[in-house]
Order: structure tokens, then C-alpha cells, then sequence
């Protein structure tokens, strides 16, 4: 038996679609046939590579900036690019523990991850109802989950972004509108790159794996949260982190 996710006439809308997990997961979707609007502070690393990179529309957004966001939602949707998929991606870390946190490094990282996912959400949800239809993913942590050493502020950020689709599911599902949540353990990507090799090293002792995470891991995740085969999925999440919480 063979089945394949066909995304032909669907919007996505991915936020910090110009890096990593972002990225891959544009293209991924963009190979299933989506038209895919990457949102980002800036584009100016990210060639589409993918082989459906003319699907894909780059567009300037900051999720810290609500007037930006409602004018740029106003404007793809007056450009025919109303969103069937919305992916809240866009992610910082400012890690320090609590004792030295400052109150900058609290309010910067909820305000990027999670008070940003809340206003996107707010700006799709609207067209999402009307149309009754949609699929939202937040991309959270397995951070998120349990406690990591010197990341309160990115661990409630992303609690928060496992509690949010919960909630959101109930007030959307009647509608048609599924919400759900990934939660990578650690990927190869430019955020994690800098890290201290001992850190990533624990990080793949910790797999069941041993190996850390690839973007395309997460992207497949995403794919299927938003496609068809997840038609009965709602308020879950689903945890990619190659049995690191096993
Ligand atoms: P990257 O840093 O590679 O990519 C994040 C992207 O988000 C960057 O392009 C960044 O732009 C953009 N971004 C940051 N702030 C904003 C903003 N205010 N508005 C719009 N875009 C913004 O990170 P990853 O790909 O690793 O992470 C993606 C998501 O996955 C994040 O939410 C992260 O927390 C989560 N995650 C990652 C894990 C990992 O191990 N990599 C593990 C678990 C979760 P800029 O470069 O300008 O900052």
C-alpha cells in the first residue's frame, strides 16, 4: 500500500521559516505541494533548496510586533495566501540559571515563543473558523516537559506552548480546526550548534537512538500533524526526541 501527502492547494504559514527546523520544515511542506510563506526577521541566509522552492513566498515578520504581524496577515490574505496551516516555529533561548536570569532574558524568550504563537494564532484563527478548517502546530521542547538546568525561562515558554494547543483544540475543534504540538529533543541546527560539545554529548548519551535530532525529523512530524492522516489528532503532543524522555 502506498499513500503519499498531497498538500496541492493548501497555505502554510511557518514562522521563523529562514533557519533550521523553520526551514526544513518550508521545504518539506512545499514538497507536498503546499504554497508555503515563511515568516522571518530575515531571509538573507536562506536559499530555498528544496526542489519546490518556487512554492515558497519569504516574507518580513517579527512575532514581537503585533501591528507588523496583523498588517502582513492582512496582506497575504489579500494576496490570496489565507492560511490552511499555520506553524509557530519561531524560537529563542537566553539561558541562565534563575539566580542570574534577568527580567530582559524572561520577558524576551515568552515573548518570542510563546506571546508570539499566541499572535499569530490570533491573526489566523479568525479565517481559520470561517472557513471552518485547519491545522495548527506549535514546535515546542521536550524542555517544555521536564526541567533543564539553566532554562526556566525557555522551559515555561515552551510548557506553554504544550498547554496553549491543548486549550486552543476544545475552543477550535468544532470548527474543524486541529492544534497540536512537536517537542523536539535536540537537533542539529544553528541554535544548538554553538553549544559545548560535552552538552551536546550528554544529549545523544541521553537518546535511545544515540544519535541527536535532523530538522527533516522534525519537519516529518509537522507533515503529518497538518496532513489528512492526522484527521482524529488534536490538543497531542508529540514528543521527536529519539527516546531522549524514554
Ligand atoms: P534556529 O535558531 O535555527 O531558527 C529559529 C528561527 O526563528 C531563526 O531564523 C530566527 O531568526 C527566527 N526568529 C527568532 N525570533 C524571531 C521573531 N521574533 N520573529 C520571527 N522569527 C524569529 O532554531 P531551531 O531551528 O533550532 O529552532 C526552531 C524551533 O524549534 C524553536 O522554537 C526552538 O525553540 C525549537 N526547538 C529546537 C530544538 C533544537 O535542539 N534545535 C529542540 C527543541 C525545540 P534569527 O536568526 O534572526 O534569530
Amino acid at each position: 500500500m502506498s499513500i503519499a501527502i498531497d498538500l496541492r492547494g493548501r497555505t502554510a504559514w511557518v514562522t521563523g521559516g529562514a533557519s533550521g527546523i523553520g526551514a526544513e520544515t518550508v521545504a518539506t511542506l512545499a514538497s507536498a505541494g503546499a504554497r508555503v510563506v515563511s515568516i522571518d526577521r530575515s531571509h538573507r541566509d536562506a536559499a530555498p533548496t528544496s526542489a519546490a522552492a518556487d512554492a515558497v513566498i519569504e516574507a518580513l515578520g517579527d512575532v514581537t510586533d503585533p501591528r507588523g504581524i496583523d498588517r502582513l496577515s492582512r496582506q497575504l490574505v489579500d494576496a490570496g495566501l489565507a492560511p490552511d496551516i499555520l506553524v509557530n516555529n519561531a524560537g529563542i533561548t537566553s539561558d541562565a540559571p534563575v539566580w542570574k536570569l534577568t527580567d530582559d532574558q524572561w520577558t524576551r524568550v515568552i515573548e518570542v515563543n510563546l506571546t508570539g504563537a499566541f499572535r499569530m494564532t490570533h491573526a489566523v484563527v479568525a479565517g481559520m473558523r470561517e472557513r471552518r478548517g485547519g491545522a495548527i502546530v506549535n514546535i515546542a521542547s521536550v524542555n517544555g516537559l521536564r526541567g533543564k538546568f539553566g532554562q526556566t525561562n525557555y522551559a515555561a515558554s515552551k510548557g506553554g506552548l504544550i498547554a496553549f494547543p491543548r486549550a486552543l483544540a476544545r475552543e477550535l475543534g468544532p470548527r474543524g480546526i486541529r492544534v497540536n504540538a512537536v517537542a523536539p529533543g535536540m537537533i542539529e541546527t544553528p541554535m544548538t550548534a554553538p553549544l559545548p560539545a560535552e552538552v551536546r554529548d550528554r544529549a545523544k548519551e541521553e537518546t535511545a537512538l544515540a544519535r541527536l535530532g535532523h530538522p527533516r525529523d522534525i519537519a516529518s512530524a509537522v507533515l503529518f500533524l497538518v496532513s489528512p492522516l492526522a484527521g482524529h489528532v488534536t490538543g497531542h503532543v508529540l514528543v521527536v526526541d529519539g527516546g531522549q524522555l524514554a
